[in-house]
């Protein structure tokens, strides 16, 4: 029996012992061959350090993730056309800053160029007046009251006006957006800004193919004729929802911007039930900067910037 037993326990050590020892002779083996590759890795890595910020233009709607993937959380969605600075690149993934946040887009819709040359052949020449009011062949008139541009379906710009965005109007805007941030608590983005002339043309005509020329009217601007070519307009949202929606007027979001935005200088330019005298449908996202002291008037006495300006 003790004999049996001492051979029992030899053999129970000998198998513990080849258990613990193989697995590490087999491993050892195994793990050998891997380092080559890995090893080799680094080589590649300079790569993404040798990344030279830059600013490029979106080319359709893109999401910002917090990581360079689809699995990865959206952080906002950037409209089309926008400029974004290009801070760091991996696997066809961008590192960009835009509007004060940082995240990953895809490549495959961020480029060097706003795409303006294909437009340029037929758009005619106009000089920008530098009158309050004027009238050129082509029937382009620029309208400035009390120093206040107005922009709307009678009254344009020309093709070659192009401001960017006006940076008083975007301090503004930022000092809003933290406002909100302290007073409501909520994240208020700025997802449209500053749009060229051609940038307008591209986005009315792609409207009236996708919807419609009487749909195009009443919620797209023609080129030129945009508010957002001032450089002194914006497009706002909260976090993802209802972008570019009647139902932004409800959100936590559109009620404090409808009623706060005037402290800021910025005016709700399309209100509800004045589409007959703005010539567009309500719009409780888009906001105008006119200065402090126009916006106060604006907002106390109801008015829109037409009935402000021209006293209509
Ligand atoms: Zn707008």
């Amino acid at each position: 029996m003790h004999l049996r037993l001492k051979m029992l326990l030899g053999v129970l050590v000998l198998i513990i012992a080849a258990m613990i020892m193989l697995p590490r002779m087999f491993s050892n083996e195994v793990e050998a061959p891997e380092e080559d590759p890995v090893a080799q890795e680094p080589v590649e890595e300079p790569e993404d350090q040798e990344f030279m910020d830059t600013y490029l233009f979106t080319t359709d709607y893109l999401n910002m993730r917090t990581g360079p993937g689809t699995e990865h959380e959206k952080i906002r969605t950037i409209p089309v056309g926008e400029k974004v600075h290009a801070i760091g690149y991996e696997d066809g993934w961008y590192l960009i800053e835009y509007n004060g946040q940082t995240g990953y887009s895809i490549g495959d819709y961020l480029s060097e160029l706003l795409e303006e040359g294909e437009e340029s052949p037929d758009s005619p020449e106009i000089e920008a007046p530098e009158e309050t009011q004027e009238e050129d062949e082509t029937g382009v008139t620029m309208k400035k009251i009390d120093g206040i541009l107005l922009v709307n379906k009678t009254y344009g710009l020309p093709s070659d006006y192009y401001p960017d965005v006006d940076p008083e109007a975007k301090d503004k805007v930022d000092e809003m957006i933290r406002a909100a941030r302290d007073e409501i608590n909520m994240e208020i983005i700025a997802f449209s800004g500053f749009r060229s002339y051609n940038y307008q043309k591209k986005l009315y005509n792609s409207s009236v193919e996708t919807d419609g020329e009487e749909y195009a009217q009443r919620y797209s601007a023609k080129p030129g004729h945009s508010e957002h070519q001032t450089g002194l307009a914006f497009d706002l949202g909260g976090q993802m929802k209802y972008w570019l929606e009647p139902e932004f007027a409800d959100t936590e979001e559109g009620i404090w911007l409808a009623e706060n935005a005037h402290r800021f200088g910025f005016i709700l330019r399309y209100p509800e039930g004045k589409e007959h005298i703005t010539g567009y449908a309500y719009e409780p996202w888009h906001f105008r900067y006119v200065g402090e002291d126009h916006a106060r008037s604006i907002y106390e006495e109801k008015l829109t910037l037409e009935e402000y300006l021209l006293g209509e």
